[in-house]
């Protein structure tokens, strides 16, 4: 994607339909909305460096098996979700799966096919194959066939390695209308000039905010910038303690880290300590086969027990045959990293993985500010309650998207008829030195990943607000200070979040799904959502 010419300081650009973010949830909205006016597409990387194209195992509701049906999919969603899915939510989403399964299918995205049909796989919590893939790497074969019809599009301008500061809307700006409306969107061009996009519809579809912990699956764009941004504008977010933790990503604190997918342990891998003990059976008489989160805290009780950095995979005994056949991408990632599997324990630590919070939002992407949509990992609308069914985010990114381009399409809408003001430097100093960014952003990445893990408690979350609060205010006076950068940007979003999720544990008084503390190691009678109203909060 590359954008088709640069924009200068203080200009203002007009469209029907501004997209933020270009995963599968802004592709499906942006190719849809091609045919029906203008469209910015507004991504702050690369395309490729999205959690969409991270995505491996596939996309859920494919259902053509003779036994398996919409009902079985729906429970399975309920059952993972602990009691605090929303069951309409479900029904919606879980019944459009082969609608758009079928129209990835028309679109080019290459399925892999079994004696004409659908192959379909099947993943931890889901009763049947279900799931539709490609190969290891169904996010980019979805994401490629998606941009492939976006890019050349003639009514779609993309503007790549440009990062959205802040939405803009009718109540920031003073306007005293009966809604507050969304307006548009400032923007940080590569060269550090900020402009103004004015739409008449935004759609913020920005992912997810795996990096604010120290560990995560993530990409590095993940630092939860949209729900961070909706919030300033007065949405309402949702859950947001629910972060779903992958067990077993690689340790390596040099560099880049790599998800083990769960079928290693299915194959029969075992989890070790550093004397090459095998645990998980301490913890649950399915031992390395038990659910997700039951192994990730079992792992994460072992790491802070011994004070070591990681616990390890243990998968020689499969032999070297099976995995080089069964495994060939992982074992090839390893040994570039001077691992050989074959011969080696793989040092593991559980790594933030999934936001099953967000911007309370309905299917359709809607929030409480008119022309505001946020769709995909940002929003929240209740399909994962306190725990995602694996494979079902893919599917609710572009069910949302197309419900929410539906919506958008019925309602007619012009531009409203106000003067918006260009970013105002004023004021703003060059900067001495950058180290503080790095400095905070290392801290809060800390703090939550000892204080607001797996496993939390009273005490650690109040820790964790106290400092957090603290760090707060330094970003808030350097932010109005100092020139924008995108760096600067990721870690203001970074630590509202950050508290925002630690605000959000705080409220919960129970262990549910995701959300486990040492001090309400039960579950409520009751499942409730928890809802954050942002009045007078306003970094
Ligand atoms: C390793 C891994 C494996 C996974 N496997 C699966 C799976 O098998 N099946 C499944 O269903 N789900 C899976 N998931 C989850 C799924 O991939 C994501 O939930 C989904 O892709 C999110 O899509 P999205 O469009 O909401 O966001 P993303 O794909 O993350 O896209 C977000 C976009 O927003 C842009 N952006 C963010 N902030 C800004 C800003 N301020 N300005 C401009 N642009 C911005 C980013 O650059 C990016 O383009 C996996 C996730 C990971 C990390």
């Amino acid at each position: 994607m590359s954008s088709k010419s640069s924009v200068k300081q203080g200009t203002i650009h007009h469209c029907d339909y501004l997209i933020i973010g270009s995963g599968a949830a802004g592709l499906m909205a942006a190719h849809r909305l091609a045919a029906h006016g203008q469209v910015c597409l507004v991504n702050k990387v690369d395309v490729t460096d999205s959690n969409t194209w991270q995505a491996q195992g596939g996309i859920a509701g494919a259902i053509v098996d003779k036994h398996d049906s919409i009902a079985a999919h729906i429970e399975d969603t309920v059952q993972a979700g602990a009691g605090l899915c929303h069951e309409d939510v479900v029904r919606e989403i879980v019944a459009s799966g082969h609608q758009i399964i079928d129209e990835l299918l028309t679109l080019g995205t290459p399925f892999d096919q079994e004696n004409g049909k659908l192959h379909l796989t099947r993943e931890g919590g889901h009763a049947y194959r279900r799931i539709a893939h490609v190969q290891d790497s169904t996010g980019k074969a979805i994401g490629e066939t998606l941009f492939k019809h976006v890019h050349e599009h003639p009514h779609v301008r993309c503007f790549r390695r440009h990062m959205v500061v802040d939405l803009i809307t009718s109540q920031k700006l003073g306007i005293h209308q009966q809604n507050n409306r969304c307006l548009g969107a400032y923007i940080l061009s590569p060269q550090g000039d900020v402009f103004t996009i004015a739409a008449k519809h935004v759609i913020l579809a920005t992912g997810g905010a795996g990096k604010v912990y120290r560990y995560t699956s993530n990409p590095h764009a993940a630092t939860g910038d949209g729900i961070a941004m909706a919030w300033r504008a007065g949405c309402p977010v949702m859950n947001l303690e629910f972060m779903q933790f992958h067990p077993t990503c690689l340790y390596n604190p040099n560099g880049s880290t790599t998800l083990l997918t769960e079928a290693l342990r299915g194959e029969g891998a075992y989890l070790v300590d550093k004397r090459n003990r095998r645990f998980a059976f301490d913890y649950d008489k399915r031992g390395e086969l038990a659910p997700r989160d039951i192994v990730a805290r079992a792992i994460d009780h072992e790491i802070k027990k011994s004070g070591d950095d990681c616990m390890y995979l243990d998968v020689q005994h499969l032999g070297k045959e099976k995995i080089l056949s069964q495994f060939p991408n992982i074992h090839r990632r390893l040994l570039s990293i001077g691992i050989d599997m074959c011969e080696q324990h793989v040092p593991v630590v559980p790594a933030a993985h999934y936001m099953c919070g967000g911007v309370q939002t309905t299917v359709a992407g809607e929030t409480n500010i008119d022309c505001l949509f946020v769709i995909g990992e940002s929003a929240c609308t209740g399909l994962h309650g306190a725990n995602r069914l694996a494979s079902n985010s893919l599917l609710e990114c572009l069910v949302m998207a197309d419900r929410c381009v539906a919506l958008i399409c019925q309602t007619d809408v012009s531009f409203a008829n106000v003067s918006i003001p260009a970013w105002d430097s004023s004021g703003v100093v060059p900067e001495q030195e950058r180290v503080q960014i790095k400095q905070n952003w290392d801290e809060i990445r800390a703090i939550m990943s000892n204080y607001v893990g797996i496993v939390r408690s009273s005490e650690r979350l109040r820790r964790a607000r106290r400092r957090l609060v603290l760090i707060h205010e330094e970003i808030a006076s350097y932010y109005w200070q100092h020139p924008l950068s995108r760096s600067l940007l990721e870690l203001r979003n970074l630590a509202l979040l950050a508290e925002l999720m630690i605000r959000s544990a705080q409220q919960r008084h129970e262990s549910r799904g995701l959300h486990y503390t040492t001090d309400y190691p039960n579950l409520s009678k009751t499942a409730k959502d928890t809802i954050l109203l942002p009045q007078g909060d306003n970094l």
